[in-house]
């Protein structure tokens, strides 16, 4: 079952704060009357028993308690693992997507990562720190925890970064290539990494990074509706309320939530 865990951290944020608040708000638009709980693959996730919710997670939320954050992250995420859970993460910046796939790692020898995003977040560090959220992608390919990343919509790839995939075996879809559903058909447990500033900012301007030139919402949900392979956990990342507009980017973020839970519930049949 596709359980929600909410995990309010933006620490390792780059350029500005916010994300932290993001959950909740994530929730409330996913129970928000203005739409019903269909996703468009016809599957009822607001059926009783369709989806569970574990809360938030209790953070510290500082620097100097950051590797005790990522711990708590890893431990928490393991145990849904354990009792059979498919985790589906609200972020937080981006960077709990590392002590995230740690627990996935140690029950799927043979994970996928299909990551949506503006940028490929493999940076070795930036601006100092290893554990930004400019970096997760980095540290997850180093310490094995994915057989496969398929990157799709990037559309900052610099020199580093390109290197970087070169070294790990990053397949990389820039926005330039869209669509792409074919390259999305991926044998073996699967997780969805949904970074929200790979929409264009004019879909979603709540976020931290706006990167014009992105997707619209109608091209992200035709993407995640033509990945096949059995779906095992998702985050949904970078969400940021403090930059958001009348709430309209928790509405992409809950409209997003739903059609992967959908999917998940669904099992493993794409396009
Ligand atoms: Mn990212
Ligand atoms: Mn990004």
């Amino acid at each position: 079952m596709p359980t929600i865990l909410g995990i309010p951290l933006d620490v390792n944020s780059s350029y500005l704060r916010g994300p932290a608040a993001a959950p909740g708000k994530i929730r409330a638009a996913l129970r928000s009357d203005a739409s019903n709980k269909w996703s468009e693959l016809g599957i009822d996730v607001g059926a009783a028993g369709a989806f569970g919710d574990a809360g938030d997670l209790r953070l510290s939320n500082s620097h100097e308690q950051g590797s005790q954050d990522f711990s708590e992250i890893e431990r928490v995420v393991g145990d849904l693992l354990q009792k059979g859970h498919q985790p589906v993460l609200l972020g937080g910046d981006h960077s709990v997507t590392y002590p995230v796939l740690r627990a996935f790692a140690s029950h799927y020898a043979d994970l996928s990562i299909i990551h949506f995003d503006a940028h490929p977040d493999l940076y070795d560090e930036f601006e100092g720190s290893r554990m930004s959220h400019a970096c997760p992608f980095a540290r997850i390919m180093e310490e094995r925890l994915a057989k496969r990343l398929v990157q799709i919509g990037i559309r900052t790839l610099n020199e580093h970064q390109r290197k970087q995939a070169e070294k790990f075996g990053v397949e990389i879809i820039q926005m330039s290539a869209l669509p792409a559903y074919d390259q999305l058909k991926i044998r073996g447990p699967l997780y969805i990494s949904f970074d929200m500033d790979v929409l264009d900012p004019a879909f979603a301007p709540g976020i931290s990074h706006h990167e014009p030139g992105g997707m619209t919402v109608r091209e992200a949900i035709a993407h995640l509706h033509a990945i096949e392979g059995s779906i095992v956990g998702a985050d949904i990342v970078e969400y940021n309320p403090a930059q958001d507009i009348s709430g309209m980017t928790a509405t992409v973020a809950a409209k997003i939530l739903k059609e992967i839970m959908g999917k998940m519930i669904l099992g493993g049949k794409g396009r």
